[in-house]
């Protein structure tokens, strides 16, 4: 099964991404307004009708939109969120509580693996974030009858990293990785004392070297060859440019497979579409999804944890 995964936009003027598993499309965050959505879709050669779920990672708002709220409600379109996501967004949202009355309000919990569609499953990955409940993903598309599987792992919006985190995103296909800010920029660019807090804090953004590091823990823990594309997440407009950023992950991708293609997000415009198919013999952390079908019940929509 091929997996395809493209960035619409990414950083703090807005976030969206599509993730396209056989013809089934999640937005993976709504931070665009619904037409530019529409305009970045069709920039791609496609649109709306490609959508058929919406995935949150986080509530801040650069992650969502309320206009895009009201879109998914016209589509018919759930939106896949945390319970504490739901929470804040009742409080918040006209139009997320119209689409809780539809029924269009789903959960994820905790770190439980969810089948989004056919042969799409994604697990939440908690990040440490201050916009409350933050999770990344990682995606993985099934052949009914195969153990191999196509992998993305997604993860921005964090201010730290654990080894627990780096296990997750191991063994990918595509690693979508946030590479913030320079820390000398941070400095250099008239910020606020407290602004620069936050974002070095362990509850903000990841550097363009905290994500190097990252990106090189997992890499060590991959098998040799697995990864084929980083993509770098949510770069700061006013402190991170895209060379600083490439030259933070180049020399960690050279060193392990100078063959990985990489790829920096843009705010305002959406990247290449990079189609991910199932490496024979890539190790998959996940059951097959007939077992998964087979171990879950009609009364359940979420999937039990995936650990073997
Ligand atoms: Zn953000
Ligand atoms: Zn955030």
């Amino acid at each position: 099964m091929t997996l395809r995964f493209t960035v619409l936009g990414s950083g703090s003027g807005g976030n969206a991404s599509l993730v396209q598993v056989d013809g089934f499309g999640v937005l993976l965050d709504i931070g665009l307004g619904p037409r530019q959505t529409a305009r970045r879709l069709e920039a791609v050669g496609l649109g709306w009708e490609q959508v058929h779920a919406a995935l949150l990672t986080h509530t801040h708002g650069d992650h969502w939109h309320e206009r895009t709220l009201a879109q998914l409600c016209r589509l018919g379109i759930p939106l896949y969120c945390h319970e504490a996501h739901a929470e804040e967004l009742a409080d918040s949202s006209a139009e997320f509580n119209d689409l809780d009355q539809q029924g269009l309000v789903r959960f994820y919990i905790g770190s439980r693996a969810v089948l989004l569609g056919p042969g799409l499953r994604c697990r939440p990955l908690p990040l440490p974030h201050d916009g409350s409940a933050t999770f990344g993903f990682r995606f993985e598309a099934l052949e009914p009858s195969a153990t191999d599987v196509a992998a993305l792992g997604y993860a921005t919006d964090l201010g730290t990293w654990g080894a627990g985190l780096a296990h997750c995103l191991a063994d990918v296909d595509a690693l979508a990785l946030e590479f913030n800010h320079d820390v000398e920029l941070q400095y250099a660019r008239g910020r606020s004392p407290w602004l620069i807090r936050r974002i070095l804090g362990d509850a903000g953004h990841l550097s363009n070297e905290q994500a190097a590091e990252l990106l090189a823990h997992v890499l060590a823990l991959s098998q040799p060859g697995r990864l084929r594309h980083v993509v770098q997440l949510h770069l700061s407009q006013d402190c991170n440019e895209v060379e600083l950023a490439v030259q933070a992950a180049r020399p960690v991708l050279d060193e392990h497979d100078p063959a990985v293609q990489l790829h920096t997000a843009s705010q305002h415009r959406p990247g290449p579409t990079l189609t991910l198919q199932a490496t024979p013999g890539a190790r998959g952390t996940l059951r097959s999804l007939r077992q998964l079908t087979s171990a879950r019940s009609a009364a359940q929509p979420w999937l039990p944890g995936w650990e073997t």
